[in-house]
């Protein structure tokens, strides 16, 4: 077994993905889903000239140098709710009451609001003056969005491989896009391993202790943007792991993740199954925690074995199974966005890359971090009570206080 970096192991598992095939979808089942094609704007927007205000559309030549002790008095020639599309052109001397995103009359190229006139009924179902006063001086686009001003016809308005967003669903609605093509989601199957695992509801027993990661990676997998199919735990012997091996080939899922039993322990079934039906490499990552990780196929599913430990199981997912649901997604940028922090205290290390659990609180405009808790990597209480992992890189076995690095928030 050869020591790899963390950086060789993640691009050796990611270069056995392809984003999952795609699927077109209504907009609104759309939210959080990768699109699978750059989207271009079929229309302008704003798709036509219109008032971003509730007043008067005007020619602004005519109120020039209007103010409050010489005001400019105009004819009401027309009332512009939204929603319409006026008729009449608007002449010298003219105005007409306008409503917020109502379409501009021709002629007029400016907008005084209700607050700058003598109008100043709000009520609803109030008529149009016959008259009004304009009490501001006006000038040549105000208060009018023209069409075209946020976007053109052909504009690539969103890219492929970018995860919908719910502002994105809002645009894509104003561009007319009622079916979205959009990558389906990867299908994962979940699964423990291990005799001293027992269900969160059974009752204790000695040297027993309860199934926790697969709730964890579970919820890791679905905030992931993955569907995780639970098979549960495999007890430590052949049939047992090859029977949940199958039940995974089955389902046809895009990945088999499972966490413990993928070490050289006596008890770890994993490698013979695999081997009876594909092929498996045990790797020595240069990380902490979660040295041990195992990736192969098994009758051609990819398969990665995550450590039993809570938290080196958690950092495994983090670091190579999210960049991979990311991969069969479709996203375009894998992995978490990482932010930059200042050391609070020195933090040590062990030469390995390591993912520390942190607490990260802001000062100044300044990210601090400290470490929380012991570092144990069955102790997911200090990954609860922290809110990040703090990434020292490799060869790096001080972190004095004031030196900045890189974290994820989680
Ligand atoms: P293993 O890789 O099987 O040697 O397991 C390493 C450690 O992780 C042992 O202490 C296991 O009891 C623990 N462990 C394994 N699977 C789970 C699980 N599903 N939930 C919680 N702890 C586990
Ligand atoms: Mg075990």
């Amino acid at each position: 077994m050869s020591l790899l970096s963390v950086d060789e192991a993640r691009e050796r598992i990611l270069s056995q993905f392809h984003p999952v095939k795609t699927e077109t979808l209504p907009l609104a089942e759309s939210s959080n889903r990768v699109l699978a094609e750059d989207v271009r704007a079929a229309d302008d927007l704003p798709l036509f000239d219109n008032s971003s205000m509730d007043g008067f559309a005007i020619r602004a030549e005519d109120a020039l140098n209007a103010a409050p002790d010489s005001p400019r008095r105009l004819r009401v020639v027309a009332d512009i709710p939204a929603g319409t599309s006026p008729t009449i052109s608007i002449g010298p001397g003219e105005a007409a009451r306008i409503m917020t995103g109502a379409h501009m009359p021709q002629g007029a190229d400016s907008v005084t609001p209700v607050e700058d006139t003598d109008f100043h009924d709000r009520s609803a179902g109030t008529a149009a003056p016959e008259e009004v006063q304009i009490f501001k001086a006006a000038k040549t686009g105000a208060n009018v969005r023209p069409r075209g001003m946020d976007l053109q016809a052909g504009d690539v308005v969103l890219q492929a491989g970018r995860q919908l967003k719910p502002q994105d669903l809002g645009l894509l609605a104003m561009l007319g896009f009622s079916r979205i093509p959009v990558h389906k989601i990867p299908r994962i199957a979940l699964l423990s391993s291990g005799d001293e695992l027992i269900p969160v509801d059974a009752p204790l027993e000695k040297g027993k202790i309860r199934d926790s990661n697969s709730y964890m990676l579970a919820a890791l997998i679905e905030g992931a943007g993955a569907e995780a199919i639970r098979l549960g735990v495999a007890k430590d012997n052949f049939d047992a792991v090859k029977t949940l091996f199958e039940k995974a080939v089955y389902l046809r899922v895009d990945l088999i993740l499972s966490s413990a039993g993928v070490s050289v322990g006596a008890f770890d079934y994993a490698k013979e199954v695999i081997e009876s039906n594909g092929s498996m490499d045990f790797w020595r990552v240069n990380m902490r925690p979660g040295k041990p990780l195992a990736f192969g196929q098994y009758r051609e599913i990819p398969f990665i074995g995550l450590p039993g430990n809570p938290v080196s199981a958690f950092v495994g997912f983090e670091v190579f199974v999210r960049p991979t649901i990311q991969r069969m997604s479709g996203v375009l940028s894998e992995g978490r966005q990482k932010v930059r922090v200042r050391a609070e205290e020195q933090i040590n290390s062990d030469g390995r890359e390591s993912y520390l659990r942190g607490e990260i609180r802001e000062e100044n405009g300044i990210l601090l971090a400290r470490l929380s808790g012991h570092q144990g990597s069955g102790n997911l209480h200090s990954l609860v009570q922290g809110n990040a992992l703090l990434i020292i890189p490799a060869g790096v076995k001080c972190v004095p206080a004031g030196q900045e690095l890189y974290a994820w928030y989680l």
